[in-house]
């Protein structure tokens, strides 16, 4: 992945700010480090430049660089777990393949230098394992760190790779081969930023098992040099480079606090100061359910039905589906006080097509025939839908409320309702639509309940398709025109004195999540993984705290300065 290019500016934290793809979370400042240039490669002359009675040293010489170079990579794999010590153990077995070492053998004794020997073997098998693809093509960046790791053993040149610092540092790189990153000792590295990379990268893969906080795909970074000082932000995606001394210690000891409090938060949701909010969890089946209850979450907030059947081709009997949604509700079921599980009727269409619901061949569907807007073609969908909840809920012993998605009108939300009751269940509709967010107040007369889903309510605001890497700045939770219409449907509520969730990806950032408190949102609806941050950082705040922070990010001018206003309400950084 490239890197994401913006131009530096100027950080809350004083200095200059890049950014990035944040991968790990968490913060580390300290002086730069960068791995040691990778060494000069020999030319390829193809000459028989060893005499016929030198060869036999040169092929000693070459077996000996091999055996030191696997050596220190099996030590460092002893010395390392999981994931890391896999890497480790990777490149180390290529240094003692017979192949290879057979291939580097037959050049030298064919009077091919040594180094020279090891160029050409490792490019034959590189060109082997790309025509072979899959894992084998993955290999390839294992195969050239090897190839630097033994010319630079024979021609005594520095190993390459991260050198070991005297004091704990920030690494700084463009990229990482795999065995650096799985190296790493977390005790020396506070933080790591890398020009290349993504979220899926080795690099994010090895930081995260050894939690060092990491931020991939910054542009910019070329130009830090070794020894400045720098801050990596793993939670924003900001590298500050020279950030003031003071401000980068606060945010690095503020990200331990946070990281504790995480660990040790447990439920339920509320403010520092006692205003309760629902904490709970996205799911889209039992098991989904089954662990989220093993978190502190209180219920559930979305269950995404739609996608129980994406590989369905005709719709499930009232039977089947019963039986599905039964074991959402009973991984909640018999809890003290009960808990809350809302179910979302199948909101089937573009980015996620049901083979038995969706309008075909449409010329824009995320405009289209979507959500609720097919049971007007398809009564039979939802009424089935519907009477299948009804039979769970009974089987089940539980009350679950019920929601439809990509609702435009009061009109439909009253149909909708109507529906919902007549089986005795409790009725709300999702808020996606800025119509719908506009009409919150009118729409609240007909339901019980709202639920804001940020994802699509952004892309409807900003008119960008939330599929489009083109377009992800725009569909970002942070957008201050989305928070007004978030605060505008969240005032309804208060008014009327029911219920307003948010359960789109907004819900999933602690920050965000406390701002969203301070708008009046009565639940926090996320992904099993975000839960615990998201309830900590609430416990952490006070509402008038809140409050104020969603003040200042509906005023801001832009997603990064309704992030900084928040930050400083709420965190004073
Ligand atoms: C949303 O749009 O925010 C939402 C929660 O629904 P989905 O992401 O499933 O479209
Ligand atoms: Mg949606």
């Amino acid at each position: 992945m490239s890197s994401v290019a913006t131009a530096p500016t100027a950080s809350a934290s004083g200095g200059r700010a890049l950014a990035g793809i944040p991968v790990v979370p968490g913060v580390g400042a300290g002086s730069v480090i960068r791995p040691a240039e990778r060494p000069l490669l020999p030319q390829l002359t193809g000459e028989p430049a060893v005499s016929e009675e030198g060869r036999p040293a040169e092929l000693e010489r070459f077996q000996a660089a091999a055996g030191v170079v696997a050596e220190r990579l099996e030590g460092r794999a002893t010395r390392a777990s999981g994931a890391a010590a896999e890497v480790l153990e990777a490149t180390a077995g290529l240094a003692r393949d017979r192949g290879l070492l057979a291939a580097v053998a037959k050049r030298v004794k064919s009077g091919v230098p040594a180094d020279q020997a090891v160029v050409g073997a490792a490019d034959q098998f590189s060109a082997m394992f790309t025509q072979l693809g899959g894992l084998m093509a993955e290999r390839v960046t294992d195969l050239a760190d090897l190839r630097d790791r033994l010319v630079a053993e024979l021609t005594g040149q520095a190993e390459p790779g991260v050198p070991v610092p005297a004091v704990p540092s920030v690494l700084l790189a463009d990229d990482l081969a795999p065995a650096d990153t799985a190296g790493l000792q977390p005790e020396l590295i506070l933080a790591i930023a890398t020009t290349r990379g993504g979220p899926t990268s080795h690099t994010a893969i090895i930081a995260r098992q050894l939690g060092i906080p990491c931020v991939v795909a910054v542009a910019g970074l070329d130009d830090v040099a070794t020894g400045q000082f720098v801050l990596v932000d793993g939670t924003s995606g900001e590298v500050v480079i020279e950030p003031d001394r003071v401000h980068a210690a606060a945010r690095v000891e503020a990200a331990e606090r946070e990281a504790a409090a995480v660990a040790a938060w447990t439920g339920p949701g509320a403010t520092a100061d006692g205003h309760t909010v629902d904490v709970l969890a996205n799911v889209q089946d039992g098991a989904g359910a089954r662990k989220a209850a093993a978190t502190g979450a209180q219920g559930v907030g979305l269950f995404r039905t739609e996608l129980c059947f994406l590989d369905a081709d005709s719709e499930p009997s009232v039977a089947e589906q019963a039986r599905i949604y039964g074991e959402v509700f009973a991984a909640f079921a018999g809890r003290e006080g009960g808990s809350k599980v809302v179910l979302r009727t199948l909101d089937a269409g573009s980015d996620k097509p049901l083979k038995f619901a969706t309008a075909p061949d449409e010329e824009n569907p995320a405009l289209g025939v979507r959500g609720l807007r097919i049971a007007w073609g398809q009564p039979g969908i939802l009424d089935r839908q519907l009477d299948a909840i009804a039979l769970a809920a009974e089987q089940t012993g539980t009350s679950p409320w019920v929601m439809a998605p990509m609702v435009a009108t009061a009109a439909e939300a009253r149909d909708f309702a109507t529906k919902v009751r007549a089986r005795g269940l409790t009725a709300g509709v999702m808020i996606e639509i800025p119509a719908a967010a506009l009409h919150a107040e009118r729409i609240l007369r007909e339901v019980d309940f709202l639920s804001i889903g940020t994802n699509d309510l952004c892309q409807y605001t900003l008119a960008a398709d939330r599929l489009s890497a083109d377009l992800a700045h725009l569909n970002d939770p942070w957008q201050p025109a989305l928070l007004q219409l978030v605060a505008m449907t969240a005032a309804a509520g208060v008014a009327a004195g029911k219920p307003v969730g948010v359960c789109g990806e907004a819900a999933a950032d602690p920050l965000l999540g406390a701002v969203l408190a301070g708008m009046g949102v009565t639940s926090l609806s996320c992904a099993a993984s975000a839960i615990s941050a998201v309830g900590a950082r609430l416990a952490q705040v006070e509402l008038a705290a809140c409050q104020k922070a969603a003040r200042a990010a509906v005023a801001a001018d832009d997603p990064a300065a309704a992030r900084a206003a928040a930050r400083e309400s709420l965190l004073g950084v």
